[in-house]
């Protein structure tokens, strides 16, 4: 299931829109590959405005609670999002260009149906730890050796075998 919210992007800061909404993280397909299971709640925010110098934007805030893996013990960690960020409107092509060779700011190409929940998705996905962990000593050690610990073992060796590939 894939929840779609689209906007004229120029539209909506003209009209100065604004949407708050709520999903849930198994909505969110592509960001799956990320979590251990689906649980958790992500709210988000987004506004149509106009930036410092005239430039249209989009401002996302996204909060929220998903399950990450630690990658020193494998358990599942809660990982919270608070998360803020602006998107520049690009015009065209050539704008948009110009926005990437700009590493402090983030654009995209003003489309009249911009998919909210997908640029929301990507925005969660960049904002991920490279390497989740439980804080210093928050790892499960007192796990008991059975069935579970088979299961980290064979995790182990395909991480291995995926190094030896690089
Ligand atoms: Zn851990």
């Amino acid at each position: 299931m894939s929840a779609r919210f689209v906007i004229d992007a120029l539209d909506f800061v003209r009209n100065a829109g604004a949407h708050h909404g709520k999903i849930t993280p198994a909505e969110f397909v592509r960001l799956q590959d990320y979590l251990t299971d689906s649980q958790g709640w992500l709210e988000y925010t987004i506004s149509g405005v106009i930036g410092s110098e005239g430039k249209p934007l989009l401002r996302i805030a996204v909060q929220g609670e998903i399950n990450l893996q630690c990658q020193r013990c494998l358990a599942s960690m809660v990982h919270l999002l608070d998360l803020k960020t602006d998107i520049l409107l690009a015009r065209d092509e050539n704008e948009l260009s110009r926005f990437d060779e700009d590493d402090s700011v983030d654009g995209v190409l003003a489309v009249p149906e911009m998919d909210v929940l997908e640029l929301i998705e990507d925005e969660i996905i960049l904002s991920l730890p490279i390497s989740a962990r439980h804080l210093e000593g928050k790892c499960s050690t007192s796990r008991p050796v059975g069935e579970e610990a088979v299961g980290r073992e064979h995790l182990f060796a395909a991480l291995a075998a995926l190094k030896k590939l690089h």
